[in-house]
Protein backbone atom coordinates (compact mmCIF):
# COMPACT_ATOMS: atom_id res chain seq x y z
CA UNK A 1 0.00 0.00 0.00
CA UNK A 2 1.06 3.37 -0.86
CA UNK A 3 1.44 5.20 2.42
CA UNK A 4 -0.89 7.86 3.24
CA UNK A 5 -1.05 9.65 6.64
CA UNK A 6 2.83 8.88 7.02
CA UNK A 7 3.74 9.99 3.57
CA UNK A 8 5.65 13.09 5.00
CA UNK A 9 7.17 11.58 7.27
CA UNK A 10 10.41 11.08 6.14
CA UNK A 11 10.87 14.60 4.38
CA UNK A 12 13.28 17.08 6.31
CA UNK A 13 10.93 19.31 8.27
CA UNK A 14 8.32 17.09 7.78
CA UNK A 15 5.66 19.75 10.06
CA UNK A 16 6.05 22.81 7.88
CA UNK A 17 3.08 24.16 5.84
CA UNK A 18 5.64 23.85 3.02
CA UNK A 19 6.39 20.47 3.08
CA UNK A 20 2.67 19.29 3.64
CA UNK A 21 1.71 21.70 0.25
CA UNK A 22 4.05 19.49 -1.74
CA UNK A 23 1.99 16.40 -0.78
CA UNK A 24 -1.44 17.52 -2.02
CA UNK A 25 -1.99 19.31 1.87
CA UNK A 26 -5.03 21.16 1.40
CA UNK A 27 -5.85 20.76 -1.62
CA UNK A 28 -9.02 18.89 0.25
CA UNK A 29 -10.34 21.44 2.00
CA UNK A 30 -10.62 23.74 -1.19
CA UNK A 31 -12.77 20.29 -2.70
CA UNK A 32 -14.45 20.28 0.80
CA UNK A 33 -15.71 23.87 0.65
CA UNK A 34 -17.28 23.74 -2.42
CA UNK A 35 -19.20 20.91 -1.53
CA UNK A 36 -22.40 21.35 0.47
CA UNK A 37 -21.81 20.25 4.28
CA UNK A 38 -24.11 17.80 3.72
CA UNK A 39 -22.11 16.09 0.90
CA UNK A 40 -19.02 16.08 2.71
CA UNK A 41 -21.07 13.74 5.82
CA UNK A 42 -21.96 11.71 2.64
CA UNK A 43 -18.74 10.86 1.28
CA UNK A 44 -17.22 10.10 4.62
CA UNK A 45 -20.21 7.44 5.22
CA UNK A 46 -19.53 6.40 2.20
CA UNK A 47 -15.91 5.59 2.88
CA UNK A 48 -17.07 3.86 5.69
CA UNK A 49 -14.17 5.26 7.67
CA UNK A 50 -14.72 4.15 11.49
CA UNK A 51 -13.19 6.36 14.86
CA UNK A 52 -9.49 5.27 15.00
CA UNK A 53 -9.75 6.20 19.01
CA UNK A 54 -10.59 2.25 19.93
CA UNK A 55 -14.01 2.38 19.66
CA UNK A 56 -14.61 2.02 16.15
CA UNK A 57 -17.37 3.91 15.47
CA UNK A 58 -18.88 4.91 12.41
CA UNK A 59 -17.40 8.06 11.44
CA UNK A 60 -20.11 9.40 8.93
CA UNK A 61 -22.61 8.42 11.22
CA UNK A 62 -21.75 10.23 14.28
CA UNK A 63 -21.03 13.99 12.19
CA UNK A 64 -24.67 12.75 10.54
CA UNK A 65 -26.10 12.96 14.75
CA UNK A 66 -25.64 16.47 14.93
CA UNK A 67 -28.91 18.30 14.59
CA UNK A 68 -29.76 21.02 12.07
CA UNK A 69 -31.32 23.91 12.04
CA UNK A 70 -31.25 23.93 16.00
CA UNK A 71 -29.65 27.31 16.28
CA UNK A 72 -27.30 26.10 18.95
CA UNK A 73 -23.50 26.41 18.15
CA UNK A 74 -22.05 23.45 17.40
CA UNK A 75 -18.37 22.42 18.17
CA UNK A 76 -15.50 19.56 17.20
CA UNK A 77 -13.10 18.53 19.86
CA UNK A 78 -10.79 16.19 18.65
CA UNK A 79 -8.89 13.85 21.34
CA UNK A 80 -5.53 14.14 21.44
CA UNK A 81 -5.51 12.75 24.93
CA UNK A 82 -3.69 9.71 24.06
CA UNK A 83 -2.68 8.47 27.24
CA UNK A 84 -3.81 4.17 27.01
CA UNK A 85 -0.60 1.79 27.94
CA UNK A 86 1.31 0.69 24.57
CA UNK A 87 -0.88 3.35 22.42
CA UNK A 88 1.30 6.09 20.86
CA UNK A 89 0.34 6.22 17.35
CA UNK A 90 -1.43 9.69 17.87
CA UNK A 91 1.82 11.84 18.75
CA UNK A 92 3.93 10.65 16.37
CA UNK A 93 1.26 11.85 14.00
CA UNK A 94 0.90 15.15 15.38
CA UNK A 95 4.49 16.01 15.71
CA UNK A 96 5.33 14.30 11.94
CA UNK A 97 2.31 16.19 10.27
CA UNK A 98 0.31 18.20 12.34
CA UNK A 99 -1.51 19.98 9.40
CA UNK A 100 -2.72 16.87 8.17
CA UNK A 101 -4.69 16.72 11.20
CA UNK A 102 -5.52 20.48 10.91
CA UNK A 103 -6.85 20.54 7.54
CA UNK A 104 -9.05 17.42 8.92
CA UNK A 105 -10.34 19.63 11.46
CA UNK A 106 -11.53 22.06 8.99
CA UNK A 107 -13.35 19.70 6.37
CA UNK A 108 -14.95 18.24 9.60
CA UNK A 109 -15.91 21.66 11.42
CA UNK A 110 -17.61 22.61 7.91
CA UNK A 111 -19.51 19.20 7.46
CA UNK A 112 -20.94 19.48 10.70
CA UNK A 113 -21.04 23.66 10.65
CA UNK A 114 -19.16 24.05 13.59
CA UNK A 115 -17.35 27.62 13.92
CA UNK A 116 -15.40 26.57 16.91
CA UNK A 117 -12.73 23.52 17.30
CA UNK A 118 -10.80 22.41 20.22
CA UNK A 119 -7.82 19.74 20.06
CA UNK A 120 -7.58 18.94 23.65
CA UNK A 121 -3.77 17.75 24.07
CA UNK A 122 -2.00 15.78 26.96
CA UNK A 123 -0.33 18.39 28.89
CA UNK A 124 2.57 16.73 30.08
CA UNK A 125 3.63 16.16 26.02
CA UNK A 126 5.34 20.00 25.50
CA UNK A 127 6.46 19.22 22.49
CA UNK A 128 3.07 18.44 20.29
CA UNK A 129 1.62 21.41 22.15
CA UNK A 130 4.27 23.75 20.48
CA UNK A 131 4.09 21.85 17.32
CA UNK A 132 0.27 22.38 17.12
CA UNK A 133 0.37 25.96 18.33
CA UNK A 134 3.24 26.64 15.35
CA UNK A 135 0.94 24.91 12.71
CA UNK A 136 -2.11 26.12 13.48
CA UNK A 137 -0.52 29.73 13.18
CA UNK A 138 0.90 28.27 10.11
CA UNK A 139 -2.53 27.80 8.77
CA UNK A 140 -4.16 30.70 9.97
CA UNK A 141 -1.60 32.92 8.60
CA UNK A 142 -1.84 30.85 5.08
CA UNK A 143 -5.88 31.81 4.94
CA UNK A 144 -7.07 27.64 6.39
CA UNK A 145 -7.92 28.80 9.43
CA UNK A 146 -9.99 32.21 10.84
CA UNK A 147 -12.23 34.19 8.75
CA UNK A 148 -13.83 33.59 5.23
CA UNK A 149 -11.16 30.52 4.58
CA UNK A 150 -10.13 30.36 0.92
CA UNK A 151 -12.89 32.58 0.23
CA UNK A 152 -15.91 29.99 1.15
CA UNK A 153 -17.74 32.11 3.67
CA UNK A 154 -16.59 29.26 6.22
CA UNK A 155 -15.08 30.81 9.52
CA UNK A 156 -13.50 28.60 11.72
CA UNK A 157 -11.47 29.21 15.03
CA UNK A 158 -9.07 26.53 16.34
CA UNK A 159 -7.60 26.44 20.21
CA UNK A 160 -5.32 24.15 20.90
CA UNK A 161 -5.50 23.15 24.59
CA UNK A 162 -3.53 21.51 27.36
CA UNK A 163 -5.06 19.01 29.41
CA UNK A 164 -3.64 18.52 32.98
CA UNK A 165 -2.55 14.71 32.51
CA UNK A 166 -5.50 12.74 33.78
CA UNK A 167 -6.08 9.11 31.62
CA UNK A 168 -9.76 9.90 32.37
CA UNK A 169 -9.80 12.75 30.71
CA UNK A 170 -9.17 10.71 27.24
CA UNK A 171 -13.47 9.18 28.10
CA UNK A 172 -14.78 11.79 26.06
CA UNK A 173 -17.33 13.24 28.27
CA UNK A 174 -14.61 13.53 31.08
CA UNK A 175 -12.73 15.41 28.60
CA UNK A 176 -15.39 17.52 27.98
CA UNK A 177 -16.04 18.30 31.70
CA UNK A 178 -12.21 19.12 31.70
CA UNK A 179 -12.58 21.43 29.03
CA UNK A 180 -15.47 23.05 30.44
CA UNK A 181 -13.12 23.98 33.50
CA UNK A 182 -14.23 21.25 35.80
CA UNK A 183 -12.78 18.33 37.53
CA UNK A 184 -12.55 15.59 34.56
CA UNK A 185 -15.03 12.90 35.13
CA UNK A 186 -17.23 11.07 33.02
CA UNK A 187 -20.88 11.87 32.55
CA UNK A 188 -23.63 9.60 32.39
CA UNK A 189 -24.35 8.62 28.17
CA UNK A 190 -26.92 8.85 26.73
CA UNK A 191 -27.49 11.72 26.22
CA UNK A 192 -23.74 11.16 23.62
CA UNK A 193 -21.69 14.43 23.02
CA UNK A 194 -23.56 14.67 19.62
CA UNK A 195 -26.73 15.67 21.16
CA UNK A 196 -25.35 17.42 24.59
CA UNK A 197 -21.54 17.67 24.53
CA UNK A 198 -19.48 20.51 25.00
CA UNK A 199 -21.44 23.10 27.00
CA UNK A 200 -24.63 21.02 26.72
CA UNK A 201 -24.31 21.76 22.61
CA UNK A 202 -24.02 19.38 19.85
CA UNK A 203 -20.32 18.04 19.42
CA UNK A 204 -18.47 15.80 17.88
CA UNK A 205 -15.29 14.00 19.97
CA UNK A 206 -12.90 12.46 17.41
CA UNK A 207 -9.97 10.88 17.87
CA UNK A 208 -6.68 12.66 15.93
CA UNK A 209 -5.95 9.74 13.63
CA UNK A 210 -9.98 9.73 12.51
CA UNK A 211 -9.72 13.15 11.93
CA UNK A 212 -6.45 13.18 9.94
CA UNK A 213 -7.64 10.21 7.42
CA UNK A 214 -10.30 12.54 6.46
CA UNK A 215 -8.63 14.67 4.40
CA UNK A 216 -7.44 11.71 1.82
CA UNK A 217 -11.23 10.35 1.66
CA UNK A 218 -11.62 14.11 0.27
CA UNK A 219 -8.84 13.85 -2.26
CA UNK A 220 -8.76 10.40 -3.38
CA UNK A 221 -12.63 9.15 -3.20
CA UNK A 222 -15.20 6.96 -0.77
CA UNK A 223 -14.14 4.17 -3.59
CA UNK A 224 -10.35 4.23 -3.06
CA UNK A 225 -10.40 4.52 0.55
CA UNK A 226 -13.07 0.95 0.44
CA UNK A 227 -10.05 -0.53 -2.27
CA UNK A 228 -8.37 -0.96 0.88
CA UNK A 229 -9.06 -3.11 4.44
CA UNK A 230 -12.05 -5.44 4.71
CA UNK A 231 -15.64 -4.75 4.00
CA UNK A 232 -16.60 -3.81 7.37
CA UNK A 233 -13.25 -2.22 8.12
CA UNK A 234 -12.00 -0.04 5.16
CA UNK A 235 -8.95 1.77 4.52
CA UNK A 236 -5.64 2.23 6.20
CA UNK A 237 -4.55 2.79 9.21
CA UNK A 238 -1.27 3.28 11.74
CA UNK A 239 -0.38 -0.30 13.71
CA UNK A 240 2.03 0.85 16.39
CA UNK A 241 4.50 -1.83 17.30
CA UNK A 242 6.52 -1.72 21.22
CA UNK A 243 8.37 -4.21 23.08
CA UNK A 244 9.96 -6.84 22.37
CA UNK A 245 10.39 -6.43 18.97
CA UNK A 246 13.55 -5.87 16.80
CA UNK A 247 12.56 -2.18 15.13
CA UNK A 248 9.49 -0.96 17.27
CA UNK A 249 7.52 2.23 15.93
CA UNK A 250 3.98 3.13 13.60
CA UNK A 251 3.74 1.05 10.75
CA UNK A 252 1.33 2.21 8.23
CA UNK A 253 -0.57 -0.87 6.47
CA UNK A 254 -4.74 -1.57 5.82
CA UNK A 255 -7.30 -2.69 8.16
CA UNK A 256 -6.89 -6.47 8.27
CA UNK A 257 -3.15 -6.57 8.30
CA UNK A 258 -1.82 -9.84 10.34
CA UNK A 259 0.44 -9.79 13.49
CA UNK A 260 2.94 -12.30 11.27
CA UNK A 261 2.93 -9.52 8.25
CA UNK A 262 3.71 -6.51 10.81
CA UNK A 263 6.38 -8.56 12.17
CA UNK A 264 8.06 -9.24 9.00
CA UNK A 265 8.13 -5.50 8.34
CA UNK A 266 9.58 -4.85 11.65
CA UNK A 267 12.46 -7.37 11.90
CA UNK A 268 10.24 -10.05 14.21
CA UNK A 269 10.43 -10.74 17.88
CA UNK A 270 14.16 -9.34 19.23
CA UNK A 271 16.61 -11.76 18.43
CA UNK A 272 16.82 -15.30 19.79
CA UNK A 273 13.40 -15.03 21.54
CA UNK A 274 9.89 -16.08 20.43
CA UNK A 275 6.37 -14.19 20.64
CA UNK A 276 4.81 -15.19 23.84
CA UNK A 277 1.61 -13.07 23.98
CA UNK A 278 0.97 -9.45 22.96
CA UNK A 279 -1.79 -6.57 22.76
CA UNK A 280 -4.09 -5.73 19.92
CA UNK A 281 -4.93 -2.36 21.04
CA UNK A 282 -3.13 -1.33 23.97
CA UNK A 283 -3.53 -2.79 27.76
CA UNK A 284 -7.57 -2.10 27.43
CA UNK A 285 -8.05 -5.22 25.29
CA UNK A 286 -7.26 -8.88 26.36
CA UNK A 287 -4.10 -10.66 25.60
CA UNK A 288 -3.58 -12.81 22.56
CA UNK A 289 -1.06 -15.59 21.87
CA UNK A 290 1.64 -16.70 19.66
CA UNK A 291 -2.20 -19.00 18.30
CA UNK A 292 -3.09 -15.60 17.10
CA UNK A 293 -0.40 -14.20 14.51
CA UNK A 294 -2.82 -14.68 11.65
CA UNK A 295 -5.84 -13.62 12.53
CA UNK A 296 -6.86 -9.94 10.67
CA UNK A 297 -6.39 -6.91 12.31
CA UNK A 298 -9.60 -5.45 11.96
CA UNK A 299 -12.72 -4.70 14.55
CA UNK A 300 -14.46 -7.93 13.71
CA UNK A 301 -11.32 -10.26 13.20
CA UNK A 302 -9.98 -9.27 16.33
CA UNK A 303 -13.34 -9.41 18.26
CA UNK A 304 -13.89 -13.03 16.69
CA UNK A 305 -10.30 -13.88 18.29
CA UNK A 306 -11.59 -12.88 21.35
CA UNK A 307 -10.40 -9.65 21.77
CA UNK A 308 -10.87 -5.75 20.77
CA UNK A 309 -8.80 -4.00 17.83
CA UNK A 310 -9.09 -0.69 20.18
CA UNK A 311 -5.98 1.48 19.26
CA UNK A 312 -3.87 -0.96 16.92
CA UNK A 313 -1.65 -0.53 19.95
CA UNK A 314 0.55 -3.93 19.43
CA UNK A 315 2.49 -4.56 22.36
CA UNK A 316 4.86 -7.63 22.14
CA UNK A 317 6.39 -10.00 24.78
CA UNK A 318 8.69 -12.61 24.43
CA UNK A 319 9.01 -16.11 26.81
CA UNK A 320 11.23 -13.93 28.97
CA UNK A 321 8.54 -11.85 30.25
CA UNK A 322 6.27 -12.94 33.28
CA UNK A 323 2.84 -12.24 32.00
CA UNK A 324 1.33 -11.94 36.08
CA UNK A 325 4.02 -8.94 36.33
CA UNK A 326 3.15 -7.65 33.19
CA UNK A 327 -0.64 -7.45 34.35
CA UNK A 328 0.48 -6.31 37.96
CA UNK A 329 1.72 -3.66 36.15
CA UNK A 330 -1.30 -2.07 34.02
CA UNK A 331 -3.50 -3.33 37.07
CA UNK A 332 -1.08 -0.62 38.82
CA UNK A 333 -2.30 2.19 36.47
CA UNK A 334 -5.70 1.16 36.37
CA UNK A 335 -5.67 1.65 39.90
CA UNK A 336 -3.87 4.97 39.90
CA UNK A 337 -5.82 6.65 37.08
CA UNK A 338 -9.20 5.15 38.32
CA UNK A 339 -10.97 8.60 38.61
CA UNK A 340 -13.19 7.20 42.00
CA UNK A 341 -16.60 8.55 41.01
CA UNK A 342 -17.90 5.13 41.10
CA UNK A 343 -17.18 2.07 43.86
CA UNK A 344 -17.02 -0.92 41.46
CA UNK A 345 -13.96 0.54 39.88
CA UNK A 346 -12.51 2.75 42.31
CA UNK A 347 -12.52 -0.29 45.25
CA UNK A 348 -12.05 -2.98 42.27
CA UNK A 349 -9.10 -1.72 40.98
CA UNK A 350 -7.67 -1.63 44.28
CA UNK A 351 -7.86 -5.08 45.18
CA UNK A 352 -6.93 -6.28 42.20
CA UNK A 353 -3.94 -5.03 42.26
CA UNK A 354 -3.29 -6.25 45.66
CA UNK A 355 -4.42 -9.88 44.98
CA UNK A 356 -2.03 -9.53 41.82
CA UNK A 357 1.07 -8.34 43.74
CA UNK A 358 0.38 -11.51 46.05
CA UNK A 359 0.41 -13.79 43.22
CA UNK A 360 3.42 -12.16 41.58
CA UNK A 361 5.56 -12.38 44.44
CA UNK A 362 4.02 -16.17 45.21
CA UNK A 363 2.26 -15.20 48.55
CA UNK A 364 -1.14 -15.51 47.77
CA UNK A 365 -3.24 -18.08 49.10
CA UNK A 366 -5.15 -21.43 47.41
CA UNK A 367 -8.40 -19.75 46.53
CA UNK A 368 -6.67 -16.02 45.78
CA UNK A 369 -7.14 -16.56 41.84
CA UNK A 370 -10.71 -17.33 41.99
CA UNK A 371 -10.97 -14.36 44.38
CA UNK A 372 -9.46 -12.33 41.82
CA UNK A 373 -11.74 -13.27 39.41
CA UNK A 374 -14.15 -12.55 41.55
CA UNK A 375 -13.77 -9.04 42.04
CA UNK A 376 -13.18 -8.80 38.32
CA UNK A 377 -16.46 -10.33 37.96
CA UNK A 378 -17.92 -7.38 40.21
CA UNK A 379 -16.07 -4.74 38.25
CA UNK A 380 -16.58 -5.68 34.60
CA UNK A 381 -20.14 -3.87 33.25
CA UNK A 382 -21.12 -2.74 36.40
CA UNK A 383 -18.41 0.31 36.36
CA UNK A 384 -19.86 3.76 35.18
CA UNK A 385 -17.40 3.89 32.62
CA UNK A 386 -15.50 2.01 29.93
CA UNK A 387 -11.80 2.13 32.35
CA UNK A 388 -13.66 -0.65 34.83
CA UNK A 389 -14.02 -3.27 32.15
CA UNK A 390 -10.31 -2.00 30.61
CA UNK A 391 -8.75 -2.85 33.99
CA UNK A 392 -10.56 -6.24 34.41
CA UNK A 393 -9.57 -7.25 30.39
CA UNK A 394 -5.90 -7.95 30.86
CA UNK A 395 -6.44 -10.10 33.80
CA UNK A 396 -9.34 -12.07 32.59
CA UNK A 397 -7.61 -13.38 29.39
CA UNK A 398 -3.90 -13.63 30.78
CA UNK A 399 -5.70 -16.18 33.87
CA UNK A 400 -7.44 -17.65 30.64
CA UNK A 401 -4.68 -17.82 28.26
CA UNK A 402 -1.76 -18.51 31.14
CA UNK A 403 -3.52 -20.47 34.18
CA UNK A 404 -0.68 -22.51 35.23
CA UNK A 405 1.82 -19.63 35.19
CA UNK A 406 -0.37 -18.20 37.91
CA UNK A 407 -0.60 -21.58 39.72
CA UNK A 408 3.52 -22.06 39.51
CA UNK A 409 3.59 -18.55 41.17
CA UNK A 410 1.56 -20.07 43.68
CA UNK A 411 3.54 -23.73 44.17
CA UNK A 412 6.97 -22.32 44.50
CA UNK A 413 5.94 -19.58 46.33
CA UNK A 414 7.95 -16.84 44.36
CA UNK A 415 7.80 -15.59 40.88
CA UNK A 416 10.02 -17.98 38.14
CA UNK A 417 10.89 -15.28 36.30
CA UNK A 418 14.14 -13.64 38.15
CA UNK A 419 13.50 -9.91 37.31
CA UNK A 420 16.92 -9.37 34.98
CA UNK A 421 15.50 -11.11 32.70
CA UNK A 422 12.16 -9.56 31.73
CA UNK A 423 13.76 -6.32 30.34
CA UNK A 424 10.20 -4.56 30.05
CA UNK A 425 8.79 -5.32 33.30
CA UNK A 426 12.02 -5.70 35.71
P1 LIG B 1 -18.34 3.88 22.67
O1 LIG B 1 -18.46 2.70 21.79
O2 LIG B 1 -19.25 4.01 23.82
O3 LIG B 1 -18.55 5.21 21.80
C1 LIG B 1 -17.81 5.44 20.64
C2 LIG B 1 -18.20 6.78 20.07
O4 LIG B 1 -19.46 6.70 19.43
C3 LIG B 1 -18.35 7.91 21.09
O5 LIG B 1 -17.88 9.11 20.52
C4 LIG B 1 -19.84 8.02 21.34
O6 LIG B 1 -20.26 9.32 21.69
C5 LIG B 1 -20.40 7.63 19.98
N1 LIG B 1 -21.71 6.98 20.09
C6 LIG B 1 -21.92 5.68 20.44
N2 LIG B 1 -23.24 5.42 20.44
C7 LIG B 1 -23.86 6.57 20.07
C8 LIG B 1 -25.23 6.93 19.87
N3 LIG B 1 -26.22 6.07 20.06
N4 LIG B 1 -25.51 8.20 19.51
C9 LIG B 1 -24.51 9.10 19.32
N5 LIG B 1 -23.20 8.80 19.47
C10 LIG B 1 -22.88 7.55 19.84
O7 LIG B 1 -16.79 3.91 23.15
P2 LIG B 1 -16.07 4.90 24.18
O8 LIG B 1 -16.45 4.54 25.58
O9 LIG B 1 -16.26 6.32 23.75
O10 LIG B 1 -14.55 4.54 23.97
C11 LIG B 1 -14.06 3.30 24.39
C12 LIG B 1 -12.82 2.98 23.58
O11 LIG B 1 -11.78 3.91 23.88
C13 LIG B 1 -12.25 1.61 23.87
O12 LIG B 1 -12.51 0.77 22.75
C14 LIG B 1 -10.75 1.83 24.03
O13 LIG B 1 -9.99 1.04 23.13
C15 LIG B 1 -10.55 3.26 23.70
N6 LIG B 1 -9.54 3.91 24.52
C16 LIG B 1 -8.62 4.67 23.87
C17 LIG B 1 -7.61 5.31 24.57
C18 LIG B 1 -6.57 6.12 23.84
O14 LIG B 1 -5.56 6.52 24.46
N7 LIG B 1 -6.74 6.41 22.56
C19 LIG B 1 -7.57 5.21 25.96
C20 LIG B 1 -8.53 4.44 26.59
C21 LIG B 1 -9.52 3.78 25.87
FE1 LIG C 1 -14.29 6.72 37.35
FE2 LIG C 1 -13.55 4.13 37.16
FE3 LIG C 1 -16.08 4.71 37.58
FE4 LIG C 1 -14.95 5.31 35.20
S1 LIG C 1 -15.29 3.27 36.02
S2 LIG C 1 -16.34 6.62 36.41
S3 LIG C 1 -12.85 5.83 35.90
S4 LIG C 1 -14.35 5.20 38.99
Amino acid sequence: MTPVLTRTWDEPESWTLETYRRHDGYRALATALAMPPDDVIAAVKAAGLRGRGGAGFPTGVKWGYIPQGDGKPHYLVVNADESEPGTCKDVPLMMACPHELIEGVVIAAYAIRARQAFIYVRGEVAPVLRRLHAAVAEAAAAGYLGEDILGSGFSLDVVVHAGAGAYICGEETALLDSLEGRRGQPRLRPPFPATAGLYACPTVVNNVETIASVPAILREGAAWFRSMGTEKSPGFTLYSLSGHVARPGQYEAPLGTTLRDLLTRAGGVRDGHRLKFWTPGGSSTPILTAEHLDIPLDYEGVAAAGSMLGTKALQIFDETTCVVRAVLRWSEFYAHESCGKCTPCREGTFWLTRILEELERGTAGVDDLDKLLDVCDSVAGRSFCALGDAATSPIVSSVAHFRDEYLAHLRLGACPFPPERSALFA
